[in-house]
C-alpha cells in the first residue's frame, strides 16, 4: 500500500470537508471522521507497523505531518465560525439609536361613552342634575310605580330577567324617576345614564345589555312645548344645526300624551334613503307627559304639577352618529372600529 497517496488523498478530502464545515457540529464530525480514534488517518498510522523499516521513518513523518495540518486547518475553521457566531449576535443586539420609537397606545373612550357625555353635557347645560340609581331594581319600582298594569308584557321574565322575588335588573332607566321624586318635592330636574338589561337575543339592533339616558322635568305647569324645546335644543346639539324634529304619537304606559321623536335623516337631510328607509325621519327617542298615575304612585299633587320625562338608547344614539349599522360592532372591541370612530 502506498501510504504516501493515501495520505495525500485523506489530506485533500478532509481539508474539502473542513472547508464545507457551517458549524462546531460540523468540525466535529469531520475532526472524529479523519483524526479520530476510529479516523481514516489513525488507522493509516496504526499501519505504520507493516511498512518496511527503511521506509517507515519517512512514511511515518508524512502521516504525522498531515495529522497536524488537519488539526490546525480544523482549529482556524473552528475558531472562524465561533468568530462569525459571534458577530451575527452582535449584529442582532446592536440597538440602532435612529430608530424611530414605538408609539404607545394610548386608550381612548368607547363610543357609548362618549356620546353618553356628549348628551348628558347638553342637559347639563340647560340645567339638569344628574343622578344615578341601582340597576338591581324593585319590581315595584320598575314596574307598578311606573304604570304598567300587572298584565304587562314587559314583565314577563322571557323579557327581564328577575335577580329574586320581586327584583329585577332594571329594564330601563325610569324608575330612577320613581326614586328621585320620592325622595325630594317639585321641581325636578333631572337625568339618569345608566346601564339597563332586557332579555333581548342579540341582533342589529338588540342587545341583552344597553345604555339609556333618562330625562325627567316636573314643576308647576311644565307643558308639552317644554318638553318640545328641550328636546329640539338636544336634537340641534348632538345631531347638528340642522336637524328637524317632529313627535310621532305613541304609548308608554307611564306618560300621558306619550310620543316617539324623530329627527330629519342624518344622510339625506329628509330626501328619503336607505338610512332611513326612504321616510325621510329617523326614529330617536321615547318621550311624554308624566301620568298623573306615577304622581300618585311617589306622593305628588297631580293636580298641582306637571312633568315631562324621555329616555333614549345611547347605542341608539352612537350609531346613527357615527354612521354603524350594527349595534353589536361596538361590543365587539375591535381596536380598529374603536380608533376609526
Ligand atoms: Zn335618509
Amino acid at each position: 500500500m502506498d501510504l504516501h497517496n493515501e495520505a495525500v488523498k485523506i489530506r485533500e478530502a478532509a481539508a474539502k470537508a473542513i472547508q464545507a464545515c457551517r458549524t462546531t457540529e460540523d468540525i466535529e464530525a469531520v475532526r472524529v471522521k479523519y483524526v479520530g480514534r476510529k479516523g481514516r488517518l489513525t488507522q493509516l498510522l496504526r499501519k505504520l507497523g507493516d511498512v518496511p523499516a527503511e521506509q517507515r521513518k519517512e512514511a511515518g513523518r508524512i502521516l504525522n505531518e498531515t495529522k497536524e495540518e488537519l488539526t490546525s486547518l480544523l482549529t482556524s475553521r473552528r475558531s472562524e465560525i465561533e468568530e462569525s457566531v459571534r458577530q451575527q449576535v452582535r449584529a442582532s443586539e446592536t440597538i440602532d439609536v435612529t430608530l424611530p420609537g414605538r408609539k404607545p397606545r394610548l386608550g381612548k373612550l368607547h363610543p357609548t361613552l362618549r356620546v353618553l357625555d356628549e348628551i348628558v353635557n347638553v342637559f347639563i347645560g340647560l340645567g339638569f342634575a344628574v343622578v344615578e340609581g341601582p340597576e338591581i331594581e324593585t319590581e315595584y319600582n320598575n314596574f307598578d310605580a311606573l304604570n304598567f298594569p300587572p298584565w304587562h308584557p314587559s314583565r314577563d321574565d322571557f323579557d327581564s330577567f328577575y335577580v329574586a322575588e320581586g327584583y329585577v335588573l332594571r329594564t330601563h332607566t325610569s324608575p330612577a324617576q320613581i326614586r328621585v321624586m320620592k325622595s325630594q318635592d317639585p321641581p325636578v330636574r333631572v337625568i339618569v345614564p345608566g346601564r339597563c338589561y332586557r332579555r333581548d337575543t342579540p341582533d342589529a339592533s338588540h342587545l341583552m345589555s344597553f345604555f339609556q339616558i333618562e330625562g325627567l322635568y316636573v314643576d308647576h305647569d311644565v307643558s308639552l312645548a317644554d318638553l318640545k324645546g328641550t328636546l329640539a335644543i338636544f336634537a340641534r346639539e348632538v345631531f347638528g344645526p340642522q336637524t328637524k324634529i317632529r313627535f310621532r304619537p305613541h304609548y308608554f304606559p307611564f306618560t300621558e300624551p306619550s310620543a316617539e321623536l324623530d329627527i330629519s335623516c342624518l344622510v339625506c337631510a329628509g330626501k328619503g334613503c336607505r338610512l332611513c328607509k326612504h321616510s325621510g325621519w329617523l326614529e330617536v327617542l321615547g318621550c311624554g307627559m308624566v301620568h298623573p298615575n306615577v304622581f300618585k304612585h311617589v306622593g305628588y299633587d297631580h293636580r298641582a304639577v306637571t312633568g315631562f320625562a324621555f329616555g333614549l338608547g345611547v347605542e341608539r344614539i352612537a350609531m346613527l352618529k357615527y354612521g354603524i349599522a350594527d349595534i353589536r360592532t361596538l361590543y365587539e372591541n375591535d381596536v380598529r372600529v374603536l380608533n376609526g370612530l
